[in-house]
């Protein structure tokens, strides 16, 4: 009897990891949770199970870096049932937990999961509980910096960094007086700082100066308001120094934020996403969002190659949640978070945010997801 020395190997595939630029026909041998070898002609018979990736890709586990997950509160969808099988291994839920409610957060929804949960801790002690109707900062005394802190220092392995949204109906017109008092506490918290920028009401240019590096613009796509285009349609100059200065553009789809006329535009411009994310919640799950893979699709199909659509789900969210290295690759010792993805052939509709659509001929699709090594049953 052949001695078994991996307990899984995923074989036949294409590995694909952009963070260390390896693009290689290869099979990856998964032991202890950790990737054993990453390899040509390793031999199935040595591992407990064999993940056929024969004509698809290998790539490291997925990262949403803006979705909510907390289930029942702020219309979070489950992580382990949603997200999970679709390739996403590690889901970063955007400010749905304020200090308030963050122990509720990690013992019912973080602790318990499979999928590697991680948060940016509201500014607002209640956290995005109510939503829009409520508006989570429209009373001054709602912002908790210190709750936040404690948040953060209690749980550093958890929360990486601070939500908040400056939309009129969240915060009135004070977004440039929260927009300080997050940066500041950001500062002394050595954490970087998500800002949802649709619908506020100083104009991004007002905004940008205060974004430091490693801060993450987030519905950098939106066509609402005053956002990353001029009325001509060329990029904000704003924007362009923002990024110079390191500051991270995620796409945060959701239920309103990516019209094509804004996405077709920027890639026009080579003004590209550092970051590709969902923003899905109970309310898009069923569309237009779904999951991680069909918002890739879309930029695939706008034009994006897949190794660059790869990255930004890979090894620049991990870099903007500072787990460079950590999470987001493929490395001999490293977690073995895995995501097996076809690229199906068709004739595919896409829609955008304001129902338009456009006709693909690839559809980015999970085949099997390895979480810590272990498999995660097929979404049902
Ligand atoms: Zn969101």
């Amino acid at each position: 009897m052949t001695e078994r020395i991996y307990d899984l190997v995923v074989n036949g595939g294409t590995v694909l990891d952009p963070g260390s630029g390896r693009q290689v026909r290869a099979d990856v041998a998964v032991k202890d949770g950790k990737v054993a070898e990453i390899a040509p002609g390793l031999d199935g018979a040595l591992a407990d199970r064999v993940v056929d990736a024969a004509g698809a890709w290998v790539t490291p586990g997925l990262i949403d870096l803006h979705a909510h997950v907390y289930w029942g509160v702020g219309r979070g969808v489950d992580a382990d049932r949603d997200v999970l099988p679709r390739g996403v291994t590690t889901v970063v839920d955007a400010g749905s937990a304020g200090s308030l409610n963050f122990p509720g957060f990690k013992r019912y929804v973080v602790d318990p999961a499979r999928t590697r949960v991680l948060s940016f801790v509201h500014l607002s002690y209640i956290g995005l509980v109510g939503g829009t109707p409520l508006g989570e900062l429209l009373k001054p005394e709602w912002a908790d910096p210190e709750g936040a802190t404690e948040v953060i220092k209690a749980h550093p392995d958890i929360v990486r960094g601070v939500k908040i949204r400056l939309e009129e109906r969240a915060v009135g017109s004070r977004g440039k007086e929260i927009l300080q008092e997050a940066r500041a506490l950001c500062a002394a918290a050595g954490v970087p700082l998500m800002v949802h920028i649709c619908g506020a009401t100083d104009p991004l240019s007002e905004l940008l100066p205060y974004f430091g590096p490693g801060d993450i613009v987030t519905h950098m796509m939106t066509g609402r308001g005053k956002a990353v285009l001029e009325a001509d349609g060329k990029v904000l100059p704003a924007v362009t120094d923002a990024r110079d200065r390191g500051v991270v553009f995620d796409v945060a789809h959701g239920r309103s934020h990516f019209p094509f006329r804004v996405a077709e535009s920027l890639l026009r411009q080579e003004f590209l996403p550092d970051v590709i994310s969902s923003d899905v919640t109970s309310l898009s799950l069923n569309g237009p969002v779904y999951d991680l893979l069909s918002i890739m699709t879309k930029h695939l199909a706008l034009g994006m190659s897949f190794e660059q659509v790869v990255r930004c789900v890979t090894s620049n969210p991990a870099k903007a949640l500072g787990l460079a290295g950590q999470i987001g690759s493929l490395e001999v010792g490293g977690v073995a978070d895995i995501a097996v993805l076809d690229l199906l052939p068709g004739d595919f509709e896409i829609f955008d945010t304001e129902g338009e659509k456009r006709i693909t001929d690839t559809r980015i699709a999970c085949r099997a997801t390895v979480r810590a090594g272990e498999l995660v049953p097929p979404a049902v």
